[in-house]
């Protein structure tokens, strides 16, 4: 894994990289390259112990040409500035690749929450969720989970908002547990968008993913229910893994039955149904049909892609892979999926959440999940388009010419620009 590589320069390589093949004037280019506004500020929590401890938080709001700016939480001690502008540009381009009206944002806190109780972390979000009130909205900015935030923090920041404004607005939050407005399937989303890719993914390619062997870094929301997902449709999960290292069966892992055990004991090694334990890059590195990057930024570098033995890789992490480590995939025709496709189920039934509150309506989890497979079916549809009828040279550059283009569009068509 690579910490050199900033990930708001690797965005930015990315856009670079797609408008080689639009007609985009340079300066038009350079504003969406970087974000419209970053809050940075500095949250004071009294801890259980009586002390005070100050947090660094961030929100960036990158770009609103398609609507709210729309994005996740993360609770990390590696958040910083650039991170959160990396997340909330790719967020951009997701909401774009899907079609979905909302352009992007993140924040995150510069914290590891395992180090705090319960009634310390209300107290951090709470205090962020104040700081954030002015920004937010159900038409301005609408947060949503990401790395290790989930229902429980939407709740408070939806309760903390709503408090400070004297109304109800649950579209101000998304990923909030369903009493609390929640939307049925928001919590497997994301891992059913990287589910519904790699069967795209293995369909347009003529190869069959029934009996394919797929690696799962990362055993979060995102990586263990797409390891469910591919598993219950046959494929073989032959290695998994968390920041405690990889557990690998060559005849497969029950996906299921590691995610029980994941949630008793805080960590996926120590299963007894595996044969061994590597680490997570021998994991990265495994001969693979499918591998699925689902941790953090910047997990394969250049030196890591060329050990690389996947065929497929679809990635559910943001940026999993750095702009270096994409040419050396492309050159040894590894074929990636990109992460602004693969695993924006999440902000699609975030969307889908956010519709059924100002509908104050409440849609069955099968309409859901067929809506979705709509949107993803389509933009995957979108996606090879692209890629067929340009010279690119793999399918991120694909996506990003048709977010890029969807972008413009709206900005030039609200006469911000010519
Ligand atoms: P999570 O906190 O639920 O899980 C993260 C997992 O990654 C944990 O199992 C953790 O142990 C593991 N991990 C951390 N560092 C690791 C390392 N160095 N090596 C191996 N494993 C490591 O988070 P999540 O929500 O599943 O998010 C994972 C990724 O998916 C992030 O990049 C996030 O931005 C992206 N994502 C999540 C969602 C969502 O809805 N949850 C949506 C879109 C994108």
């Amino acid at each position: 894994m690579s910490d050199e590589v900033n990930p708001f320069e690797s965005l930015q390589e990315q856009i670079d990289d797609a408008a080689a093949f639009l007609d985009v004037d340079a300066g038009k280019l350079e504003r969406i390259k970087y974000p419209e506004r970053v809050l940075e500020t500095n949250l004071t929590v009294e801890l259980d112990d009586g002390t005070i401890e100050v947090f660094e938080a961030y929100r960036s709001q990158f770009n609103g040409d398609r609507g709210p700016y729309k994005g996740g939480i993360r609770y990390h001690p590696n958040v910083d500035r650039s991170e959160v502008k990396a997340l909330s540009g790719w967020m951009v381009y997701k909401c774009a690749a899907v079609g979905i009206p909302y352009g992007g944002g993140k924040g995150g806190i510069a914290v590891n929450p395992i180090e705090y109780s319960d009634a310390e972390l209300e107290r951090l979000t709470r205090a962020f969720a104040t700081e954030l009130r002015p920004l937010i909205g159900a038409d301005r900015d609408i947060p949503a989970p990401d790395v290790n935030t989930g229902q429980r923090e939407m709740n408070w920041i939806k309760d903390t908002y709503e408090t400070l404004e004297n109304t109800t607005e649950p579209g101000v939050v998304t990923g909030k547990a369903i009493e609390s407005g929640g939307s049925a399937g928001r919590v497997e989303a994301t891992g059913r968008s990287v589910m519904l890719v790699s069967r795209e993914a293995f369909d347009y390619l003529g190869w069959d993913i029934n009996e394919a062997t797929v690696a799962v870094q990362g055993y979060g929301n995102a990586g263990s229910v797409a390891a469910e997902l591919l598993d219950d449709s046959g494929a073989n999960i032959v290695a998994v893994s968390d920041s405690s290292g990889a557990i690998h069966h060559p005849d497969g892992l029950d996906a299921s039955a590691v995610k029980e055990y994941k949630l008793q004991t805080g960590a996926v090694g120590g299963y007894d149904g595996a044969t061994e334990t590597m680490t997570n890059e021998e994991l990265l590195t495994m001969d693979v049909d499918l591998l699925i990057p689902a941790a953090l930024e910047n997990a394969i570098d250049e030196e890591l892609a060329r050990d690389v033995h996947a065929d497929i890789i679809v990635e559910a992490a943001n940026g999993p892979l750095t702009p270096d480590a994409d040419d050396v995939l492309s050159e040894s025709d590894v074929h990636v999926f990109p992460d602004i496709l693969a695993n924006a189920g999440g902000v699609t039934v975030s969307y889908f959440e956010w519709v059924q509150n100002r509908q104050r309506f409440h849609w069955t989890e099968e309409r859901v999940n067929d809506e979705l497979e709509r949107v993803i079916t389509e933009a995957f549809d979108d996606l090879v388009d692209v890629y067929e009828s340009h010279d690119v040279p793999n399918f991120r550059t694909a996506m990003y010419v048709v977010a890029i283009r969807r972008v413009l569009q709206s900005a030039r068509e609200s006469g911000v620009w010519p």
